[in-house]
C-alpha cells in the first residue's frame, strides 16, 4: 500500500510522446509539477504544445534533458519525485536496420538508467512502467497457449526476439529487466500498464509513434489491394493515460494492468472508417487469402514470412478485468477511431481523393 504525496512533482519520461502527452496534460490539469525528460528541451516541436497546456493549467512544467542511452542521464528529473513514471521507449516497426541499436538497447538499457536513477533517489516510492500487450504476447498464435482463449497479466511473451518481432521483444526485455531491479529492493514499488495498440487523438504532431501511420496506412492506398486478417487490440490513448494516473495515485494498485477495449481486425476498422468518411479515401475492401500474403507480402513491405504464418488469421482477445477495476472507463474502438482518423484530416496529414 504506497500512499503518495499530491503536492510531491510527478516525473514523466519521454514527455515528448504520443502518450506521454495526454498523461502530462491529466498532471498538470490535476495541478501537479511536472518532471518532464525529453532529449532536447530547446526542440519546439517535442515540448511547445506541452509549454501551451502548462500555461494554462494550474500545475507546472520543468523540463530536462535525458536520453535512455546514457547512464545517470536521469537522475537529475527523478530528484524530489515520489512517483516516476517511465514512458520512454523507441516504438517504431520499421526504417532501421540494426534492431538491437534501435530498439532493443535503448528499451532494456534505458529502463536500467531510470530504474538505478530511481534506486538513488530516496524520496520515489511508486514506478509507473509503461509496458505494452507485447510483454503479454508476441504473435497472435500464441493465443493457442492461453488456457481459456483470452490474454491475461499472467501470460508472457516467449516468442519474441531480436530477429522475429524486435519492438515486441524489447518491450518484454524491458519489463523484464524492471521486475528484476524491483524486486531486488523494498522501498518503491512498481505498477505497469500493458496496452493494446493505441489510438486516438494525439496533441503532438512530431511523435514517430507507430499508432499514427496505422490509420494513415488503412486511408492512404498502401493497403488498397487488400489486408491480411490481423487482429488486434485497441485502446483510445486517453484511457491509457488515465490509467497511469490511476496506477499512480491509488495505493493499492500492483502488478501489470491489460489495457484494451476491445479488439479488432484490420478490415473491420477500414470499414468503420468507410463507413463514416465515405468514398474520398483509399481503404482496403477485403482480406487477403493467407497464402497469398505468404507469398507476396514480403515484397510489399517490412514484414516477414515467419510473422505472416504466426499472425493472419488468428483472433486476439484480452481480458481487461483489472484495469476496470482499478477504475478505466473504455469508449468504443468505433469512438477512437473515427476521432482520431477526424484528426488527421483535419491537421492535413492525409487527403481526400476529392480535395485533391
Ligand atoms: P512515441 O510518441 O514515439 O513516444 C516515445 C518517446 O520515447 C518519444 O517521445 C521519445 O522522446 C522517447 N525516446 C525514444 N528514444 C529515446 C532515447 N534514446 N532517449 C530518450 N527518450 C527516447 O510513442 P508512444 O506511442 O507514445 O509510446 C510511448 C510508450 O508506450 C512506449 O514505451 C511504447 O512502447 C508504449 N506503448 C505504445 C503503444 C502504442 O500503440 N502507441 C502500445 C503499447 C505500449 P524524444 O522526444 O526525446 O525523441
Amino acid at each position: 500500500m504506497t500512499n503518495i504525496d499530491a503536492k510531491a512533482p510527478v516525473c514523466v519520461t519521454g514527455a515528448s510522446g504520443y502518450i506521454a502527452g495526454w498523461i502530462v496534460r491529466y498532471l498538470l490539469e490535476e495541478g501537479y509539477t511536472v518532471h518532464a525528460t525529453v532529449r532536447d528541451p530547446s526542440k519546439q516541436s517535442s515540448v511547445g504544445h506541452l509549454q501551451a497546456i502548462a500555461e494554462a493549467q494550474p500545475g507546472t512544467l520543468k523540463l530536462f534533458a535525458s536520453d535512455l542511452n546514457q547512464p545517470g542521464s536521469f537522475d537529475e528529473a527523478v530528484q524530489g519525485c515520489q512517483v516516476v513514471m517511465h514512458t520512454a521507449s523507441p516504438f517504431v516497426l520499421s526504417g532501421y536496420d540494426d534492431a538491437e541499436a534501435a530498439l532493443v538497447r535503448p528499451a532494456v538499457d534505458g529502463t536500467r538508467n531510470v530504474l538505478e536513477a530511481v534506486n538513488r533517489c530516496a524520496d520515489v516510492q511508486r514506478v509507473v512502467l509503461t509496458s505494452s500487450v507485447a510483454g503479454i504476447y508476441g504473435d497472435s498464435a500464441d493465443i493457442r497457449n492461453t488456457e481459456n482463449g483470452v490474454f491475461t497479466e499472467a501470460d508472457w511473451n516467449t516468442t519474441s526476439s531480436v530477429d522475429h518481432n524486435p519492438y515486441q521483444y524489447s518491450k518484454v526485455a524491458a519489463e523484464r529487466v524492471a521486475w528484476e531491479i524491483c524486486k531486488a529492493q523494498s522501498r518503491w514499488d512498481m505498477v505497469t500498464i500493458n496496452p493494446a495498440m493505441v489510438l486516438g487523438p494525439s496533441l503532438t504532431n512530431a511523435s514517430q509513434s507507430a499508432s499514427i501511420d496505422l490509420l494513415r496506412q488503412l486511408a492512404d492506398g498502401r493497403l488498397r489491394d487488400g489486408v491480411p486478417r490481423l487482429s488486434m487490440g485497441i485502446v483510445d490513448v486517453r484511457e491509457v493515460a488515465r490509467a497511469h494516473l490511476l496506477a499512480a495515485f491509488t495505493p493499492d494498485a500492483e502488478g501489470r494492468y491489460i489495457l484494451c477495449s476491445a479488439s479488432r481486425t484490420m478490415l473491420r476498422m477500414a470499414t468503420t472508417l468507410k463507413s463514416r468518411f465515405r468514398d474520398g479515401y483509399r481503404f482496403p475492401k477485403r482480406e487477403l487469402p493467407k497464402p497469398l500474403v505468404w507469398l507476396f507480402g514480403p515484397m510489399k513491405g517490412p514484414v516477414t514470412r515467419r510473422f505472416i504464418s504466426r499472425n493472419a488469421g488468428y483472433d486476439v482477445r484480452f481480458d481487461n478485468s483489472r484495469s476496470r477495476a482499478l477504475g478505466v472507463e473504455y469508449r468504443t474502438p468505433e469512438d477512437t477511431l473515427v476521432e482520431h482518423f477526424q484528426q488527421i484530416v483535419d491537421d492535413g496529414q492525409i487527403r481526400s481523393r476529392k480535395a485533391a
